[in-house]
């Protein structure tokens, strides 16, 4: 017995108004002031990939959703066309 059926994929868009590339870097500091915290933000909020110390951590600030802290990967592929603060 069995039941079964197709799960439509779907696509996901979220819409980021600006993005700050060298938000922060992965590591102690950001670790400690995590600490504790719901979500404590060690991996991208895209692809998933953890953050290593020393990595870069982008911030996207989205319109239809909260907003994301990125791998630098996931950060390039947004297609920046502005930057968050420094212009
Ligand atoms: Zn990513």
């Amino acid at each position: 017995m069995e039941l079964s059926r197709t799960i439509p994929s779907r696509k996901e868009v979220v819409v980021f108004y600006a993005i700050k590339k060298d938000f922060s870097t992965f590591g102690e500091a950001w670790r400690n002031g995590r600490a504790g915290a719901h979500n404590p933000l060690d991996k991208c909020d895209w692809c998933h990939m953890p953050f290593k110390d020393g990595d870069l951590i982008a911030l996207a600030f989205c319109k239809n959703s909260r907003n994301k802290v990125l791998c630098q990967l996931c950060a390039a592929r947004t297609g920046e066309k502005r930057e968050a603060g420094g212009g």
